[in-house]
């Protein structure tokens, strides 16, 4: 039995016989000219008729769910921009197999220099296309792992999968999915948790571990995956899964019940959103509306930033769904871990660098673009505009200025719009928490981003695995910050939020509300625990929870303190 640690994208547990998938070595074509450029032209023109059609089928195939679709209509979509390119190689003589590999290695490659995580795995996409295409060209079907049902549950082991391969796993009998490569927010993980595969991606070394047929456990809850486990492991395994599934059910159904305390204290249940299919996912769950629409995930570097028609649409579509709900807009978050457009030099500490609100300064034309968008749909419902990363009383003033000029453009141009929806900042820097007094009086809420705030605070980055340890929401400076603010916040009479990970587990559900927060925005997976857990409590309890946490000396003891008197709903 070998355990080994990973990165947690799809929850569940279960167990099956390991599928070992491994993808036909790397394409490098020779330059073999072709003497015939039309021939090969023709050829092109008909691989990507039948690449195209593919990639239809594979939308089709995964139904309802837009926001999947989205990703294969946005691979049709980069095989025409690239189509130009590959046509002039193959004008300058070159085959259309060497054109295709040719040009996507240059673009995959570009993408796999970046220090930027997420745009690196916009190279899996690239290779993906580049498969497809070839194999259209040498007049084979599309290739992915298969599995054959009649040896029952199976957990595909691989180094990494495309998007299409993991997509193509629907309706054959894969239980569990363990990767070596790839990260939370790439295509493929967001199809993974789409088919509610249990999944976990960075499992290094695992191909060499795993024979085909061993018995292999995914625990995609906590980024587990055991090879080969003893008897009783697996039956652990096996009931972990059946409680998690069970209980997931449990949960969703309890979706309509109000999110109250036992003494009749409400609390606003809202979604994070990154994609359209969170927007739906919180509304299943029963969400108010949106906290905090992460529109950085706008940006497709691909295709680049969205216009301000293009931003419209998507804010509009977005309040559109959430009906009478509000809808929280983050302006852009670009930068440290997340994609970003005209990217300067690289930066020795891009988490502390030209990032979020410094960025939209130095690009006002692109941050007055998403203003306007925002002032646009402002008109039609309850729009919010939110700022990231604020560490001073100039950046509100700097931001609100911008955002009178939007509306005066807006004003002379004749469009319609609200040139004064409500302003709020993202506490999420120390510095931000430290002078909430000052900033309470300049704005209309607060949102706290646990993710910064404590990555920040504590000097623990949030997403190096080999400090994770480290990352303690509980940590007594933390709790200082969060009290800080939410003095400043109640004595300015102005709303806060809390929409980092932290407001997503239990315990920490609790210590918050009893230290005052009565609005969570949560990643759609966590709504229905934590409403499950507000409706377990008296607001009287989770006071005298956090009181006594706010006297205790560690993380440690505080955490004790949280487990003794607070039972997780599910596993946390
Ligand atoms: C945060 O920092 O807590 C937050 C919610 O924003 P993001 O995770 O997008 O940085
Ligand atoms: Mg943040």
């Amino acid at each position: 039995m070998i355990e080994f640690d990973g990165i947690p994208v799809a929850g569940g547990s279960r167990v099956g016989r390991a599928a070992l998938y491994e993808e036909s070595p790397g394409t490098v074509i020779p330059l073999v000219p072709s003497g015939r450029p039309e021939a090969e032209l023709e050829r092109l023109a008909q691989a990507l008729v039948e690449a195209r059609e593919g990639l239809s089928r594979l939308r089709e195939s995964l139904g309802g769910d837009s926001s999947i679709g989205e990703i294969f209509r946005a691979h049709a979509q980069m095989l025409e921009d690239l189509r130009p390119e590959i046509e002039g190689q193959i004008g300058a003589g070159a085959t259309a197999e060497h054109a295709v590999s040719r040009v996507m290695h240059q673009k995959a490659e570009l993408f796999a220099s970046s220090d930027n995580p997420a745009l690196q795995n916009h190279r899996r996409d690239i290779e993906d296309l580049e498969r497809r295409v070839l194999r259209a060209l040498a007049g084979l079907a599309p290739e992915g792992p298969t599995t054959d049902d009649e040896d029952g549950p199976r957990v595909v082991v691989a180094r990494e999968l495309t998007p299409s391969e993991a997509a193509g796993l629907q309706g054959q009998h894969v239980v569990g999915l363990a990767l070596e490569r790839g990260g939370a927010t790439s295509h493929t993980a967001v199809i993974a948790k789409s088919l509610g595969i249990p999944c976990v991606m960075g499992v290094e070394g695992l191909t060499q571990k795993v024979a085909p047929g061993d018995t292999v456990w995914v625990d995609g809850t906590r980024g587990v995956v055991v090879v080969n486990p003893d008897p009783d492991t697996v039956r652990r395994a096996r009931s972990l899964g059946d409680r998690y599934e069970r209980l997931e059910a449990v949960l969703l159904r309890e979706s309509h019940l109000p999110a109250e305390t036992l003494d009749g204290h409400r609390v606003v249940l809202l979604a994070n959103v990154e994609y359209p299919m969170d927007v739906e996912a919180g509304i299943e769950r029963g969400v108010s509306g949106v906290g905090l629409y992460r529109t950085e995930f706008l940006y497709d570097p691909a295709r680049g930033l969205p216009s301000e028609e293009e931003q419209v649409e998507s804010y509009r579509a977005t309040l559109q769904r959430i009906g009478d709900g509000r809808l929280t807009v983050r302006t852009f978050d670009f930068g440290a871990d997340k994609e970003m457009p005209r990217a300067g030099p690289p930066e020795p500490n891009p988490a502390m660098g030209l990032r979020s609100l410094r960025w939209c300064f130095a690009n006002p034309d692109l941050f007055l673009a998403q203003l306007r968008a925002i002032l646009r749909v402002a008109a039609e419902g309850d729009v919010r505009i939110m700022l990231p990363m604020v560490g001073s009383i100039e950046e509100v003033w700097r931001a609100k200025a911008m955002i009178r000029q939007a509306a005066r453009e807006l004003e002379s141009e004749g469009t319609e719009h609200r040139p004064d929806p409500p302003i709020g900042v993202m506490i999420e820097i120390p510095a931000a928490a430290v002078i909430a007094d000052l900033l309470a009086r300049e704005v209309d809420f607060f949102s706290i981003g646990t993710n910064d705030l404590i990555q920040y605070d504590l000097a623990v980055d949030r997403v190096n695995p080999q400090v994770a340890g480290l990352f303690r929401p509980s940590h007594p400076s933390v709790l200082r910050l969060l009290q800080g603010v939410l003095k400043a916040a109640a004595e300015a009479s102005i709303p806060v939020s809390i929409c980092g990970e932290m407001g997503g587990h239990s315990i920490y559900a609790a210590l918050l509300l009893g230290m005052g927060i009565r609005e969570f925005s949560l990643t759609p997976g966590y709504v229905p625990r934590v409403r499950r857990l507000v409706r377990t409590l008296t607001l009287r309890r989770a006071r005298a929870i956090a009181a006594q946490c706010l006297l205790l000396r560690t993380a440690e003891e505080i955490e004790a303190h949280l487990h003794s008197r607070v039972t997780p709903v599910g596993m946390g």
